[in-house]
């Protein structure tokens, strides 16, 4: 197996290939990550989620880190790491736009709100609750490839 660095524009194909991220943010020294559905348009990664854990994390430090991959088989993979900020999108006020610019990307996938609106043991429509639309502006993006020698 070789490992090389892929360009930013090959991360861009990895990151819009996918859309399932790990998120990771950290507060007080701690870390905490979670898997989660994006939308990636522009510079920009957004996101539908409850209030929760890592909603208050990274209303505490908005500074995270995402992680995104392909498989093709065992030994031939790309991984993409996205370092960005947090940014929560209001419905109101400066940031309606971008609000409804997520919400429009996001809904492209069937079902899209379920994982990010729903809680353990509880069904209650996301639509009744308090959730929240979020992004985080890439700062800086690095991707690796595995491949194998003899390809
Ligand atoms: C494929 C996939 C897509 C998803 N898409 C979204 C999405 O778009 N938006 C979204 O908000 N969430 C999504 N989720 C769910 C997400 O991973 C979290 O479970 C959820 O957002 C709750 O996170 P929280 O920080 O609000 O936890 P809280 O509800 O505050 O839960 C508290 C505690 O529960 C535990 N916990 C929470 N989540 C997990 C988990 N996934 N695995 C194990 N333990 C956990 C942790 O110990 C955490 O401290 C997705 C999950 C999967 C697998």
């Amino acid at each position: 197996m070789l490992i090389k660095e892929i360009s930013r524009e090959e991360c861009n194909q990895v990151v819009r290939a996918g859309h399932v991220a790990r998120l990771a943010c950290c507060k007080e020294g701690r870390p905490y990550i979670v898997p989660i559905t994006y939308a990636f348009a522009g510079n920009c990664l957004y996101f539908f989620s409850m209030p929760g854990r890592k909603i208050e994390w990274m209303r505490a430090n908005p500074n995270v880190c995402l992680q995104v991959e392909e498989f093709f088989g065992d030994r031939h993979w790309k991984s993409v790491l996205v370092f960005g900020r947090y940014q929560e999108l209001p419905p109101e006020g400066q940031w309606h736009r971008e609000h409804m610019h997520a919400w429009t990307l996001l809904e492209r996938r069937p079902n899209w709100w379920e994982p990010g609106g729903l809680k353990p043991g509880r069904r209650e429509l996301a639509t009744c609750s308090s959730h929240v639309f979020f992004s985080v502006d890439i700062e800086e993006m690095t991707g690796r490839a595995a491949y194998d020698a003899e390809a």
